[in-house]
């Protein structure tokens, strides 16, 4: 019997967008987004730190079926991207679809129905014949396990909950973190602070970039005129994440000359041989997730500004304790300390076939085949899964590739071809062999601890080429799935 599926999405950022827009675009429209937040944009949404931009040019950073020419920045603000998500989704009637502050608890598959029952916080159920997790990868934040973290008396806020009521203007702050997100905050939060103390407990590399440079306006006028042009251009860029991929996958000289170029950022901008050994790192460049600023070395240098690489004993009521004994006093502590990556859809419970749950089936870590497919969770995709490139290849090409992959089997619902579609074990194993069997000559896996890597050490990355994904995703192999 043919029939239109009934499709739930959860999650409103980069993969959700992407997945309802290719849904509008086949015809598919008995589709609802259940989004946790009040808002679109995923982590452009709940994040919300001073000084947040994407370090990813705006001209890539954008949906292929949503050019925006007026980028008022090269490095877009967090601001800007968070409005450019609600002007897509207004834009293209996807936000009629959403129901916001609507966040999922659990999700059951029926062996009996062959449909999911979803469950939200406030109680209520919705049936789906196709569930999507579009949930992301940074959403969840990391809150570190510091001795006496609940004892200070100040305010203690972790950028992803970004809380504007907190004062830092004319404040002792202290800043726990050296990722992207440390890094971008310790140069916005500086120059009017009484002092900043960034607790670095590994030194990160950090590629400098003039990361405020505003995109000409002629640029924007031309871009706008000339669509054609526009559409080169990120086809040029699309082609330039593809160099990136190279760059990290495997070793070669492009690879030492981005790596080069790390090494002489700090040779030229950290002069002094006194401080220079505390901020270099004992690891590879790229091997972590690049941060780039074109601020922060200059931020560090000023004299109300200073860098702590002692490990950190202890919060008490008035500030820090680090391990060389000194106690740091603080009016405001802020924790860039990262996000639990490896969570996926959770906290949300997933059951499946034959009452398996997700958290069983990811024993060992998460996993899923072409970051997409879930043994045991039938009509179940994920959309930026398991092994997404977010180290690598443009996500919103990636989103849109799994996006279009889904659908190809939902056009076979459609057609009552199939009821349901549940990836193998065998092929799910088969796909994470080839994983770890690419992740060798990788950059992420040369002696570094990140936030890629799983509890087990495994690389939760796509080690792979950009041609390999678009050939995986665009193909559908009926021998790795069982199909009813
Ligand atoms: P992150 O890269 O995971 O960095 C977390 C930082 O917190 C690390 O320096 C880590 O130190 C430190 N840390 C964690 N627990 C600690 C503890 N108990 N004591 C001391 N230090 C601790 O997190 P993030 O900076 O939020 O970035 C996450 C990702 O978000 C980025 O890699 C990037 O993909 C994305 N992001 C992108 C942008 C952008 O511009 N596009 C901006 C922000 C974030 P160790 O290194 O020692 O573990």
């Amino acid at each position: 019997m043919s029939r239109d599926p009934r499709i739930v999405i959860v999650g409103a950022g980069v993969a959700g967008l992407t997945m309802a827009h290719v849904l509008d675009d086949n015809g598919f429209t008995d589709y609802q987004i259940l989004e946790k937040g009040s808002d679109v944009g995923g982590v452009w949404h709940w994040n919300r730190y001073p000084g947040l931009t994407c370090d990813v040019p705006s001209q890539i950073y954008q949906f292929g079926f949503a050019p925006k020419a007026d980028w008022g920045r090269i490095w877009a603000t967090g601001a800007e991207i968070a409005e450019y998500f609600r002007d897509v989704a207004d834009s293209l009637h996807i936000t009629e679809h959403i129901r916001f502050g609507t966040e999922v608890v659990s999700a059951e598959w029926s062996d009996t129905d062959n449909e999911w029952s979803i469950t939200t916080r406030d109680g209520a159920a919705v049936v789906a014949d196709i569930f999507i997790c579009a949930t992301g990868v940074l959403h969840n934040p990391a809150i570190p396990d510091i001795a006496g973290l609940e004892s200070f008396t100040g305010p203690v806020v972790h950028t992803a909950r970004w809380d504007d009521a907190v004062v830092t203007d004319g404040a002792r702050i202290g800043i726990i973190g050296t990722g992207s997100t440390g890094v971008q905050v310790v140069s916005a939060l500086a120059p009017a602070a009484r002092s900043v103390t960034h607790f670095v407990r590994s030194p990160q590399w950090v590629l400098w970039a003039p990361m405020r440079m505003r995109q000409p306006a002629f640029v924007s006028s031309l871009l706008r005129r000339a669509p054609w042009l526009h559409d080169r251009l990120y086809d040029g860029l699309l082609w330039g994440s593809g160099i990136l991929a190279d760059i990290t996958t495997r070793p070669s000289w492009r690879r030492r000359l981005v790596q080069d170029y790390a090494r002489l950022c700090l040779r030229l901008q950290v002069r002094d041989p006194a401080i220079r050994p505390t901020l270099q790192p004992d690891y590879e460049p790229l091997c972590k997730r690049q941060v780039v600023s074109g601020t922060y070395y200059a931020a560090i240098r000023q004299p109300h500004v200073s860098v702590v690489t002692d490990g950190i004993d202890r919060v008490t009521p008035s500030g820090i304790d680090t391990a060389d004994g000194i106690h740091h006093d603080l009016d405001v502590i802020i924790l860039a300390t990262g996000f639990r990556a490896h969570d996926y859809m959770r906290p949300m419970t997933i059951t499946g076939r034959g009452g398996r749950a997700l958290d069983e089936v990811w024993d060992d870590g998460p996993r899923a085949y072409r970051m997409t497919a879930i043994p045991d969770m039938p009509n179940l995709f994920t959309v930026l899964g398991p092994n997404s490139p977010t180290g690598s290849i443009s996500l919103q090409y990636s989103a849109e590739l799994t996006a279009k992959y889904i659908v190809g089997w939902l056009h076979r619902f459609r057609r009552g071809e199939l009821t349901t579609v549940e990836v193998t074990e065998e092929a799910t194993d088969e796909f994470n062999r080839e994983v770890t069997e690419a992740t060798g000559p990788t950059v992420w896996n040369t002696g570094c601890n990140s936030w890629y890597l799983t509890e087990s050490g495994a690389v939760d990355l796509w080690p792979f080429q950009k041609s390999t994904l678009t050939r995986m995703l665009s193909e559908t192999v009926d021998d790795h799935f069982h199909i009813t």
